[in-house]
């Protein structure tokens, strides 16, 4: 028989959810609430295999008796509370946080992040030219002055070509520490990036800005499996949008088990005119959660080698 593990019982807690009364387990965020009641709250930094790091500040909500909005991504519910996810104060805070980050960082290939400028009417022109998409600077970080003379992204700076396997191209990049989790304790242990500089300053670098092969990076990818708005990403699609030839609407995905070794990570590999073209790994399995090695990631290359034998 196989035991399912359900965690300790919890007691529930009621409160108002939109004006809906809703009770929930105790120690679920709003956030929480919101996923299983299908009332969509956007968020950039959260994921679901990560601690909330309230960076990206897209999820605030409205709670009665707060003077401030609250981040619904780890606020915890507590009894009683009144809670408004779509009020005229959360949209004008979404859509400021949306222009901000739209004039600071290229979002040009972050899923939904279209979609939510139009619903919020955002328009990040205000705040100055937008984030280049191509032809960035080619300064070093910490000068930040655009060859028109504008004051440039924080970011500013070429996407890191440094190996074969994958691209950190960060004018992509709007600092959620999602990859610096992934890398450090949370799961990977490398800490082989961190943020670096303060203020307009600040970015994710490695130690010593070395670049990633003289880097403590071994390659497990899984900082690419939570980056948010491609500014990591596999070296194969980075060529492939650059040639513009990258269609996720002709990929297909098939999860399967990776075949290395024995400890059984599953591995969803998506293909392209039958080719590989990236590797993730379901976040629900028990196994990796997301997770996988520098071989399960990356260690393809072998399956589609169809030279014919000498
Ligand atoms: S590939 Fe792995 S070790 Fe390298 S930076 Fe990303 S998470 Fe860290
Ligand atoms: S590289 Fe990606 S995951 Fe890392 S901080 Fe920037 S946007 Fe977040």
């Amino acid at each position: 028989m196989t035991a399912v593990d359900l965690g300790l019982p919890r007691r529930l807690v009621e409160f108002t959810l939109d004006g809906q009364p809703v009770s929930v387990p105790e120690g679920s965020t709003i956030l929480d609430a919101c996923t299983a009641l299908g009332i969509e709250v956007p968020t950039l930094c959260w994921g679901d295999t990560l601690r909330p790091r309230n960076a990206c500040r897209m999820c605030m909500v409205e709670v009665e008796g707060s003077r401030t909005l609250v981040p619904a991504c780890s606020r915890r519910i507590t009894d009683g509370m009144v809670v408004r996810t779509d009020s005229e104060r959360t949209r004008h805070s979404r859509k400021l946080v949306l222009e901000l980050l739209g004039s600071s960082a290229d979002l040009s290939s972050t899923p939904e992040v279209a979609g939510w400028m139009a619903e919020y009417g955002a328009d990040p022109a205000r705040f100055g030219p937008p984030a280049p998409a191509e032809d960035r600077d080619e300064r070093p970080p910490g000068e930040h002055e655009a060859p028109d003379g504008s004051v440039a992204a924080t970011v500013h700076q070429p996407a890191k070509v440094d190996n074969d396997l994958y691209v950190r191209d960060y004018g992509k990049c709007i600092l959620c520490y999602k990859c610096v989790d992934a890398c450090g304790e949370q799961w990977q242990n490398s800490f082989a990036i961190a943020v670096a500089g303060r203020g307009f300053d600040a970015r994710i670098s490695t130690e010593f800005a070395a670049p990633l092969p003289e880097s403590a990076c071994v390659y497990c990818g899984n900082c690419i499996e939570v980056c948010p708005t491609g500014a990591l990403s596999f070296k194969t699609e980075f060529d492939m949008r650059a040639e513009g030839t990258w269609d996720e609407s002709r990929q297909r995905r098939t999860t399967t088990v990776c075949t290395y070794c024995g400890v059984g990570c599953n591995v969803t590999l998506h293909t392209q005119d039958n080719e590989i073209v990236r590797v993730t790994s379901p976040h629900d399995s028990s196994v990796g959660h997301g997770n996988l090695c520098i071989k399960g990631r990356f260690g393809w290359q072998h399956v589609q080698n169809r030279e014919p034998r000498p």
